[in-house]
Formats: C-alpha cells, sequence, structure tokens
C-alpha cells in the first residue's frame, strides 16, 4: 500500500503539536509504519531539500530544520501522499484552509509545523533517506472497518 513521509518539524515539536497531528492522521484511517524523534546534520537537511537548493528561502529553511528535534513518520494507506498533502494544507499558512494541519495551527511559511511528500516518487526517496532501517509491518485488525 501507498506510504508517505511526514515530519513533524521543530516548531511543532517545541510547540506540543506531536500528539494532535498523529491523532489527525490515526483518525483518518492510516497507518504508522515507521516513527521516530531525532535532531539531524545540517548536511542531511540539505539533503532532504535538495531540490530547493537554489531557492532564496534555503538556508534559512536548513537552520529551522536543524533547530531542534524533529518526528520523522511514515504512514500508509490508499491515497496518503495526496491526501496527507490536503490534511497538511498550502505551504504559505495565511493560505491554508481551515481544517488543515497548518491552517489550523500555523501563521508562517517558516514555522508551517510539518512537512509531507509531495509524490510518491519524492515519497520512496524521502523513507530511503529517513529509514535506512526500514519499517515495521504490521496490520491493524480495523482494517476491514476502514477500507471495503
Ligand atoms: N519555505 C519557506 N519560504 C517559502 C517557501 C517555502 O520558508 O517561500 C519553507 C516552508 O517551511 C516549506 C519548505 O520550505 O514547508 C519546503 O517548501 P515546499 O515548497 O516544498 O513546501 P511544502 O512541500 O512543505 O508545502
Ligand atoms: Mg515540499
Amino acid at each position: 500500500m501507498e506510504q508517505s513521509f511526514i515530519m513533524i518539524k521543530p516548531d511543532g515539536v517545541q510547540r506540543g503539536l506531536v500528539g494532535e497531528v498523529i491523532s489527525r492522521f490515526e483518525k483518518r484511517g492510516f497507518y504508522l509504519k515507521g516513527l521516530k524523534l531525532i535532531t539531524v546534520e545540517r548536511s542531511f537537511a540539505e539533503k532532504h531539500y535538495e531540490d530547493l537548493a537554489a531557492k532564496p528561502f534555503f538556508a534559512g529553511l536548513v537552520d529551522y530544520i536543524i533547530s531542534g528535534p524533529v518526528v520523522a513518520m511514515v504512514w500508509e494507506g490508499k491515497g496518503v501522499v495526496a491526501t496527507g498533502r490536503k490534511m497538511i494544507g498550502a505551504t504559505n499558512p495565511l493560505n491554508s484552509e481551515p481544517g488543515t494541519i497548518r491552517g489550523d495551527l500555523a501563521i508562517e511559511v517558516g514555522r508551517n509545523v510539518i512537512h509531507g511528500s509531495d509524490s510518491i516518487e519524492s515519497a520512496r526517496k524521502e523513507i530511503a533517506l529517513w529509514f535506512p532501517e526500514g519499517l515495521f509491518d504490521w496490520k491493524s485488525n480495523l482494517h476491514p472497518w476502514i477500507y471495503e
């Protein structure tokens, strides 16, 4: 089944939003397949955001991501990449719809609480980068109550 890499950024951890974010993904019906609290090195953050290296905000973005521990997660389920992005909301929280994570919990683009993979291909790359040790293979007994 489809998987997405979801990360609660340092501001989300500092603000005590870990439970809130996890709860939204759990309640929607996605399955948690990997989870860790870690602080990453500058070079690792640069690798994660390598596609944005030419952007003017890149240096500030990397400083932000390495400023404290993050919660790295893999969530699994039908359509989790696209649905995860919808749940997260627009990149700039001022444009994020109320009801989305950023639309409910953030104000600034450089403090927007959460990352989510933007395609199945980037999810695959990001999961390989963040979880080289692999994931948990388990199945929820609730599966038939969520999926037809
Ligand atoms: N970002 C920023 N300024 C911008 C655009 C993006 O600080 O003008 C940060 C923001 O934290 C965003 C991250 O860079 O979440 C990655 O940008 P991307 O365009 O990939 O947005 P996302 O996929 O996170 O919505
Ligand atoms: Mg992105």
